[in-house]
């Protein structure tokens, strides 16, 4: 059954996860002030779905044929995965970041791989994962995707590695489960979930299957300790935005837990492993898209109204509107991709909908660098105001808040106390502690932009284009009119290619 955000809340009630934050070990994660943004932020997932006019975006049928949410859902069509695109970008634009489409990216990832496992090597891995997803949507959970291991030393292997926790491992398998150590980095919403999905974060060799593990955890199993981050600036008023919504990042380290074979997905199929990151990185910079769209959205908003407060008309001032447009054009223009990668999607093997992994790249690549263009034009069109506003405690000083409201007013009929909120607002996404964040979230979540460029150029068909120029040349198109001449480069002077001189044609090259 599909919760609202408070009974989502409610639920966290039940569990009993080891965590701390500041230092301190938390009593009641539903109750923690400091995680009350990420709380809200997550809720928003939940809210949304039981609104009429967004349940065809926010919803869809489940394994069962029942409702459930959209980011719990297995992709069958373009059409699922432009909802979910939207239904990111929707819940992004309220909440920042909404952390839930997570488990939508891991459930497609596994989709496949669990498919081709069983497959190949027979077993009964992907009607697990069948029951957990069907688990995950009757309960409308919210669980948190622990891929990113702590990766130790960057120039070693995972088994190279001094300390062995530096990835997650199996250190036993038993007749009735596996238990497993290491260290999952970076969980974004990791305090206030219900489980953890558990999954590699890069390509592990035949000789390390114990490192390629995909299984789901309780959040309070025996054995995890969370260390957190708060979630953005909880408690401070200047925050006009991170105060309320925004996401926590943890570090979990498991310490021998135990997870029975029926929540084991993945086991030591090192290949298939491979695929199920592979694919996860394309679902997931697909939604990278259509978070940072949201994103986008605020600050385009945001950034219109600091213009106007300012006493200037962006569609009149001929710098403004250019700088407008700029900000509209990035953020449209990396949602292309996402809209883009949505319609140029395949079907994979096992019948999952998967988003075009050129594009689904290319878009995260984009938005990867721009956000930091998206800063600046922010900060261009507001002014310097953004940081240098007086904090909000004077906002009630009897000696200088009257003084300021008259001084610091700039259109005259904007009151300085709305000039003020919008200033906080864009120092707040752009210029503190969580604009931070959302720089490096958007540079670094779903992969450094180097894992993008190499899947790029992974999928990107480059040999067609060759061929295409030289059947131009062979064509004599290129010759003016001065007939066909024998003109082919070194490894193409035939369909198969020639392999003489170390000179190889092929796309393994
Ligand atoms: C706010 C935030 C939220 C996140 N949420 C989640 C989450 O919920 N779940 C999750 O699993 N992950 C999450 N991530 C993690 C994200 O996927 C990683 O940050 C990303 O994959 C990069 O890994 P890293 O941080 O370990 O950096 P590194 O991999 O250390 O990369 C740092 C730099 O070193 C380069 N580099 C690294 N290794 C090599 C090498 N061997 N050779 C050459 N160059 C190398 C990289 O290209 C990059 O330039 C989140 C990240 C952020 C910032």
């Amino acid at each position: 059954m599909m919760k609202s955000a408070e009974e989502y809340r409610e639920s966290l009630r039940a569990l009993k996860p080891r965590i701390y934050l500041g230092g301190s070990l938390i009593e009641s994660v539903a109750d923690e002030p400091r995680f009350e943004p990420g709380i809200n932020a997550t809720g928003i997932t939940y809210d949304f779905a039981l609104v009429d006019d967004l349940k065809s975006t926010m919803t869809t049928s489940g394994l069962d044929g029942k409702p459930t949410n959209r980011f719990l859902a297995i992709n069958r069509s373009r059409a699922d995965l432009q909802d979910k695109l939207e239904a990111v970008r929707l819940t992004c634009k309220v909440a920042g970041c909404a952390q839930r489409y997570l488990t939508h990216d891991a459930f497609n990832a596994l989709f496949e791989a669990t498919w081709l496992i069983n497959e190949t090597y027979g077993g009964e891995n992907h009607a697990r994962l069948l029951d957990y997803i069907q688990y995950a949507q009757t309960n409308d959970l919210s669980i948190g995707i622990a891929m990113t291991d702590g990766k130790g030393d960057r120039s070693k292997r995972p088994s190279e590695q001094d300390q062995p926790d530096s990835y997650v491992h199996v250190i036993e398998r038993r007749s009735d489960g596996i238990v497993i150590s290491g260290v999952k980095a970076i969980i974004t919403g990791g305090p206030y979930m219900h489980e953890l999905l558990v999954m590699p974060c890069r390509r592990m060799d035949k000789h390390e299957k114990d490192f390629a593990v995909a299984c789901a955890v309780p959040i309070d199993a025996a054995g995890i300790t969370i260390v957190s981050r708060p979630a953005g600036r909880p408690g401070n008023p200047a925050a006009k935005f991170s105060a309320k919504f925004a996401q926590a990042v943890a570090v979990a380290h498991f310490d021998n837990v135990f997870v029975p074979y029926d929540r084991v997905f993945i086991d030591g199929e090192t290949e298939e492993a491979h695929l199920m990151t592979t694919n996860y990185a394309t679902h997931h910079r697909h939604s990278c898209i259509g978070a940072r769209a949201g994103f986008g959205d605020l600050l385009i908003g945001a950034g219109a109204m600091m213009a106007q407060a300012n006493g200037l008309d962006y569609l009149k001032v001929p710098h403004l509107r250019e700088k407008m447009v700029e900000l509209i054009k990035i953020t449209e223009g990396f949602y292309a991709c996402g809209i883009a990668s949505s319609t140029m999607g395949v079907h994979d093997a096992a019948g999952n909908f998967r988003p075009d992994q050129i594009y689904a790249n290319i878009g995260k690549l984009l938005l990867a660098n721009q956000i930091y263009d998206m800063h600046r034009l922010a900060h261009d069109v507001s002014g310097g105001l953004v940081v240098a506003l007086p904090g909000p405690e004077e906002d009630h000083n009897p000696v200088t808040s009257a003084i300021l409201s008259d001084v610091l007013r700039g259109h005259p009929d904007v009151p300085y106390e709305h000039r003020a909120n919008v200033s906080r607002f864009i120092e707040d996404l752009t210029a503190s502690e969580t604009g931070g964040w959302y720089s490096v979230i958007s540079l670094h979540g779903g992969g450094s932009p180097e894992a993008m460029k190499l899947e790029i150029l992974r999928n990107y068909d480059i040999e067609a284009r060759s061929d295409l120029v030289q059947a131009l040349f062979d064509r004599g198109a290129l010759e003016m009119g001065k007939g066909i001449k024998v003109d082919r480069q070194p490894g193409r002077c035939c369909a198969k290619g020639c392999q003489g001189d170390g000179l190889v044609s092929g796309k393994d090259t």
